[in-house]
């Protein structure tokens, strides 16, 4: 999970009524999002080339999760962003996450980063839908749906042509 990015097992994001109508970049409204996403912990979001920013504060609770000095975890398991506004977690060569298991998903799911917690309500990638399995299945739920009138005609015919 990575592109700016996320983790395996999200969590919706916080409440906020005044943004249920909000449409996200992808053309999704916040609410129904918020109602009908379900993360199907596919990891396709850890697995994505990109950067997970982690906070100070993050980084003190990440690094005591794993028993370790937070100067050390610093050191030697984050990078600086390449604006150099902050820190991001490693990632592995593949360019997936350095904590992502194939077998067990997140291995930091407790204390995982805002970031990763806050895919796909908060912020997302060109596409993200057809990659994160819980999107390819809000898609194929809202082509059936009522409720998709906020899709664009262009995506609504994009999405039949590839037969989800
Ligand atoms: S911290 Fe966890 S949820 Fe976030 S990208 Fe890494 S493996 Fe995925
Ligand atoms: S379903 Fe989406 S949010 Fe959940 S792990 Fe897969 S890509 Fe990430």
């Amino acid at each position: 999970m990575n592109a700016l990015i996320t983790g395996s097992g999200c969590s919706s994001g916080q409440e906020d009524p005044e943004e249920e109508n909000d449409l996200l970049p992808g053309g999704w409204p916040v609410g129904f999002l918020r109602e009908h996403f379900q993360c199907l912990r596919c990891g396709n979001c850890c697995r994505w080339k990109g950067y997970v920013r982690i906070s100070l504060e993050e980084i003190e609770v990440l690094a005591e999760f794993l028993g370790m000095e937070t100067e050390r975890f610093i050191n030697e398991y984050t990078r600086l962003l390449p604006d150099r506004s902050g820190l991001s977690l490693l990632d592995k060569p593949t360019g997936e996450c350095l904590y992502f298991d194939e077998n067990k998903g997140c291995l930091i799911q407790e204390v995982k980063p805002k970031q990763c917690r806050d895919f796909p309500f908060s912020w997302q990638v060109p596409g993200w839908d057809r990659i994160c399995e819980g999107g390819r299945a809000l898609r194929r739920f809202s082509l059936r749906s009522e409720e998709t009138a906020f899709l664009k005609p262009g995506k609504r015919q994009e999405s039949e042509k590839h037969g989800e």
